[in-house]
């Protein structure tokens, strides 16, 4: 086993569910306008993200935009800013081409760190300013356990939520203090029947593999908990230690095999479980119920269309710029961040980003299309970009091939092979531009 893994590269390199990654953003000089940033570009349809940073506790595996607990006033003023920045936005979006938004999110953070009251604000937001029609279209919700409170699930639920999800980690108490999110399962499944009696279509459960003292026994535990409610979602995510959060403290190589085979053993055994027990397998970390509610109409293409994002760890994305604002990671600086953010009158410009040009768009629908267990119709890249993949990444695909992480499919789709999609995290990396891997090692995390 040992030596199958040192021949290949390390299995848990970089999760990439953006590209390019926030830390190869930079401040924009000068700063365009947001009337300039979105003059020509296409409105309909978009995906509308708001972004709420906030969490009852700090994980201890987690590097998201987040700060613990918000004192005093600062959640009415943090939606005090999002408004403010919603109708800027808005605004510079003109009348003439009005958006057209075909999903909607609220990720975090925590957003049912809300009050029921604030949560009716967030979703006003996104309807009254923004102009998203949050029941027609649906729409996602994080939430936590102690956060999964009954009256902030009736005004989702109430307001369309189409999708919940909960972060549960583990069933293991034991490993959830070794995760550094410590949680009782009473309180878990409590949780759990709550978002089942608010009806809404898709329940997902995040659990997570890799964690000190895990063993395929317990393991097979916390999945079999999971499978208990019939989630119509799962989403097994490998533990990651990352600098500056709670478990990079602690005294653990980060190159460490052993780990690494951990992982990659129980990754192995929690897929074939799933695909024994009714899921199939949409990416390395998401299974699907194979009987669930199909995901309804979305003609949103997350490889070409644009998405706006509102809030202070938010990205947008056009097809020329992504933009956000300031990220950190530590408690300092995350709280430094947020109260600048609400303290912001003046949204009406693009802070920090990083320009898409043809060789990254190239690059960016090449990973958000391979990295999916369905992978990547060649006819739709030719048609985008008139080239071919095999052109545009001859080094790249080669090696998958070599090392046997390409599906057999012929010359009409690109597919990972099983072994394939278990290494989705060092392949992804190998398709970043030189000018962004260049970007992300020189950004000093904070
Ligand atoms: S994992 Fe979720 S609940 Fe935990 S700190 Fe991160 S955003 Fe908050």
């Amino acid at each position: 086993m040992t030596s199958t893994l040192t021949r290949l590269p390390r299995p848990y390199q970089s999760y990439v569910y953006a590209y390019p990654h926030k830390t190869a953003y930079r401040p924009l000089a000068p700063r365009p306008t947001l009337h300039e940033v979105w003059a020509g570009e296409p409105r309909d349809p978009l995906s509308l993200y708001l972004h709420i940073p906030f969490c009852e506790i700090r994980c201890g595996f987690c590097n998201l935009f987040t700060r613990v607990g918000a004192p005093g006033d600062l959640t009415t003023r943090y939606l005090d800013a999002l408004t403010r920045q919603a109708e800027t936005v808005r605004a510079c979006l003109g009348t003439e081409h009005s958006p057209r938004f075909a999903n909607a999110a609220f990720g975090g953070g925590t957003p049912t760190f809300l009050e029921a009251g604030e949560l009716i604000r967030l979703c006003d937001i996104a309807e009254r300013v923004m102009g998203a029609d949050l029941d027609a279209i649906g729409f996602s919700v994080e939430t936590s356990p102690a956060t999964a409170t009954t009256d902030r699930l009736a005004v989702l639920a109430g307001r369309g939520a189409t999708r919940i999800s909960l972060g549960v980690q583990s069933f293991d108490e034991n490993e959830s203090r070794a995760a550094v999110r410590p949680q009782r399962r009473a309180d878990v499944e409590t949780a759990l029947a709550r978002i089942r009696d608010t009806a809404v279509d898709v329940l997902n459960i995040d659990l997570i593999y890799g964690i000190d003292g895990q063993t395929p026994a317990s393991w097979r535990y916390s999945l079999d908990a999971a499978l208990a409610w019939q989630p119509e979602e799962i989403y097994l995510y490998p533990l990651y230690v990352r600098p500056l959060t709670g478990l990079s403290r602690r005294d653990r190589a980060a190159a460490d095999l052993a780990w690494d085979e951990q992982r990659l053993r129980l990754y192995r055994e929690g897929r074939d479980h799933l695909l024994t027990q009714g899921y199939e397998q949409q990416s390395m970390r998401m299974f699907r119920r194979i009987d669930a509610p199909a995901p309804g109409p979305d003609d949103y293409s997350c490889q070409t269309d644009g998405m706006i994002g509102l809030g202070c760890g938010a990205r947008s994305y056009t097809r020329n710029l992504h933009y956000s604002f300031d990220y950190a990671v530590s408690a300092q600086e995350v709280r430094a961040i947020i109260d600048s953010y609400t303290a912001t009158t003046d949204f009406d410009r693009a802070v920090v980003g990083r320009a898409i040009d043809a060789d990254e768009a190239r690059r960016r629908h090449l990973l958000q299309s391979i990295l999916q267990a369905d992978g990547l119709p060649v006819a739709d890249y030719r048609a985008r970009f008139g080239t071919e993949p095999h052109t545009d990444f001859p080094v790249e695909l080669a090696r998958l091939a070599e090392r046997g992480w390409l599906a057999d499919t012929g010359p009409a789709r690109l597919r990972l092979s099983p072994e394939g999609l278990a290494y989705s995290d060092a392949i992804g990396p190998e398709f970043f531009s030189t000018a962004v891997r260049a970007a992300m090692a020189e950004y000093e995390l904070r």
